[in-house]
């Protein structure tokens, strides 16, 4: 790790359920990020976010320990994933975090990466892609934000078994990213190296479009170990895994 070094991780997933996850991204907080220029969060670094203004103890915790980050001097962006899509400008206020859109291009170290959480490239779920029509429209959103803390909670907690149960229902390769999604999305934006999350199934792969050469990051989860990429700048790049 060295000063200059870019950070990113992508499906954290926190919550109270998973304290070991919880207690390995604050040492990753306190730890290797300290040593980078900067950290990007491309989606789910939340089991659910239910509005800026959630006092959940771990959840405030881990807000406490990214504000931390950032008032020491550190760079940290976030994307906003499937599970937490509801992030707003107080959250920034209570983090220091910036708000990324999706998908994001993000040039460093003389090269250009498409970053995005991955979840607009599962063309094959449509359930999913129907869902997600409908929750990032912005008058269902506030109309979401306007209800009482109690029953976002409900809300979010019937959402989350809702998932549940379609991931153990759908086809593995239909969670998966369509490959002519992922080629769509480098053709239009001209861009040649992609970085996501989302499937939790962390690899690089080498690609071609148009017949061009290309690379695709896949994050990986962090339920049992820390996922993070690793962008250097003299153009190197490193997927590690962090043990727990
Ligand atoms: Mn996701």
């Amino acid at each position: 790790m060295r000063a200059d070094d870019l950070l990113f991780v992508s499906d954290l997933h926190l919550d109270a359920a998973l304290p070991a996850a919880v207690a390995q991204f604050s040492a990753f907080l306190q730890g290797p990020a300290r040593q980078a220029q900067g950290l990007y969060i491309l989606g789910d670094l939340f089991e659910s976010w239910i509005g800026d203004d959630d006092d959940e103890p771990t959840r405030s915790a881990v807000c406490d320990a990214l504000r931390t980050y950032t008032q020491a001097g550190h760079r940290l962006w976030l994307m906003r994933g499937n599970r937490d899509f509801l992030y707003g400008p107080a959250f920034e206020a209570r983090t220091g975090a910036t708000l990324l859109p999706d998908p994001v291009r993000i040039d460093f170290a003389g090269q250009s990466w498409l970053a995005c959480h991955g979840d607009v490239l599962c063309t094959d779920d449509h359930a999913y892609q129907e869902l997600r029509s409908i929750v990032r429209v912005p008058a269902w959103q506030a109309r979401f934000n306007a209800l009482p803390l109690p029953t976002r909670r409900e809300l979010a907690d019937a959402l989350r078994a809702g998932s549940r149960a379609h991931t153990g229902r759908v086809r593995y390769e239909v969670m998966d990213v369509n490959a002519a999604a992922v080629e769509a999305a480098l053709r239009s934006t001209g861009l040649r190296r992609m970085i996501h999350g989302h499937t939790h199934r962390p690899a690089v792969h080498n690609l071609e479009v148009d017949g061009e050469a290309a690379l695709r990051i896949v994050l990986g989860d962090w339920y049992e170990q820390g996922s993070c990429l690793r962008l250097s700048a003299d153009g190197q790049f490193e997927l590690m895994t962090l043990p727990r």
